[in-house]
């Protein structure tokens, strides 16, 4: 009898094995396919290399606005595949080296909940006193929508051998505006396709607003507030239509319309576990109504981000250890989305801060002011959502060329409850970006510097 068992070697699988080997316990990491899952192989770390690969792109184009002489002569995708899959093969080799060294049971195979402490894989039975299930997601479609030929998936979009003349992605949310993203710079004709009334609906309204002008400034086409209504598809092309008549014609159609979790027929449901609507529910301590069966990442409703993943298989690998661990705050958890321009938030937009803690109030610096942003040529702003009661900072949102690397700060301001007059006195070097939070916070103090009072 093993001390846990966990089934599927994803960000939140492999994150626990690799801390409930560090913690003593015996460990066994059933994976069906590759160790690191979606993020390493089909997700954060393939799109980051093409959103990369972009950026060099874009850099080629704009050269002589710097003066530099440069000239985008187009893009070998064979070869920005093999950079892309260069850089997964190190990762991969990196996190199969770790795993390896920390003394845990690697079972390669198919693994079936059949008992509440026992699973079955490639015949064999293992049992453990703690199972944790974390078996991830996959790309959802939408009814009547099949993925084929030329209507794909963010699976079949990282392994394109070449690059479309045009696309039309379904859903402005993360995934579709990455690719819509990429896929501009590389020269491809976008057009993304929206429900809601906005691009990236989950973020503040604001953001949506900066967003939505910088694709128009690139030349990304959008609809939003408008429902699909069906694709064709023949040897040229395919044909959507949307709700209002409107026909696109494309090359390919992306369908980024969200993730569902991938549980069906791996035994959760025979084995009297809590699911809803396929996602396995837990309590905040990450157990489910069986005891000894715990759930992590995609599986569990939330946030799909692998560093959430990350956290909670730390969680659950401490708490078996009777570590008692402090439960994770999902409004904590930071969101970075990396498109041109990026976008990274923490905490909760003005609008929901408004409905939750009564009175708010809101800041907002432009990066215009800040002199980074301006060696980079990049526009956008960081808006500081305030309680008003104490004054705490509630919500950071931020939109500009590079501003994902800024969360780090954000994320502590935020998780540490911060205030204006705990970081208004903290040094902020010049000339970064980062300056660009200072000075927000300063202003938010009362004491602006580079902004207008
Ligand atoms: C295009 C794309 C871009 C993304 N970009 C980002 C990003 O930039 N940042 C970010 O934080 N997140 C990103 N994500 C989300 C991130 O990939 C997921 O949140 C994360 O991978 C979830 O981890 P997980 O462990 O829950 O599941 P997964 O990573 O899906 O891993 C689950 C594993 O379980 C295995 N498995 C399933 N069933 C079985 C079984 N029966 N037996 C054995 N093994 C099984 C699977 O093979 C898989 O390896 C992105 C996702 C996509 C699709």
């Amino acid at each position: 009898m093993h001390d846990v068992l966990i089934l599927g070697g994803g960000s939140g699988g492999y994150a626990c094995a690799l801390r409930a080997s560090q913690l003593g316990l015996s460990v066994v990491l059933i994976e069906a396919d590759k160790l690191g899952g979606t993020c390493l192989h089909r997700g954060c770390i393939p799109t980051k290399a093409l959103l990369h690969a972009a950026e060099v792109a874009d850099t080629a184009r704009e050269g002589e606005a710097f003066g530099v002489h440069s000239t985008f002569n187009g893009i070998d995708m064979p070869k920005v595949n093999e950079y892309k899959d260069g850089v997964i093969g190190r990762l991969y080799k990196g996190l199969q080296g770790l795993v390896k060294s920390r003394d845990i049971t690697y079972v390669e195979g198919y693994g079936k909940l059949v008992a509440p402490n026992a699973v079955e894989v490639n015949g064999e039975r293992y049992e453990g006193k703690n199972i944790v299930l974390a078996t991830g997601s996959y790309a959802r479609s939408i009814p009547g929508l099949d993925i084929a030929g030329r209507i794909i998936t963010s699976d079949q979009a990282l392994t394109l051998d070449y690059v479309p003349s045009s696309a039309v992605i379904l859903g402005g949310g993360v995934i579709g505006v990455e690719f819509a993203s990429v896929w501009k710079s590389f020269g491809v004709d976008v057009t993304i396709i929206e429900g809601a009334p906005r691009l990236v609906p989950a973020e503040d309204e604001a953001i949506s607003k900066t967003m939505e002008r910088s694709y128009r400034k690139r030349g990304i086409k959008f609809n939003v507030g408008v429902k699909f209504q069906g694709a064709t598809q023949d040897a040229e092309g395919v044909t959507v239509t949307l709700e209002d008549g409107k026909e696109i014609r494309a090359d390919l159609l992306l369908v980024a319309v969200g993730r569902g979790p991938r549980t069906a027929d791996l035994g959760y449901e025979a084995q009297g576990i809590s699911m809803d609507r396929g996602f396995v529910l837990t309590n905040d301590r990450l157990a489910t109504n069986v005891p000894g069966v715990f759930a992590v990442g995609d599986i569990v409703p939330g946030l799909q981000l692998a560093h959430r993943g990350f956290q909670q298989g730390i969680f659950v690998a401490e708490e078996i250890a009777g570590l008692s661990p402090a439960t994770i705050d999902e409004s904590g958890i930071p969101r970075v989305t990396y498109s041109e321009p990026e976008i990274a938030s923490i905490g909760y937009t003005e609008s929901v801060a408004r409905e939750k803690f009564g009175e708010v109030d809101s800041y907002e610096y432009n990066l215009g002011g800040n002199g980074k942003s301006q060696i980079l040529a990049t526009s956008g702003f960081i808006k500081l959502v305030r309680r008003k009661s104490d004054g705490v900072i509630v919500g950071v949102h931020m939109i500009g060329a590079r501003v994902g690397e800024l969360i780090g700060e954000a994320q502590l301001i935020y998780n540490w409850a911060a205030g204006a007059e705990d970081v208004a006195p903290l040094v902020h070097a010049h000339p970064t970006q980062n300056e660009a939070l200072g000075e927000a916070f300063l202003a938010l103090a009362g004491k602006p510097l580079h902004a207008h009072a």
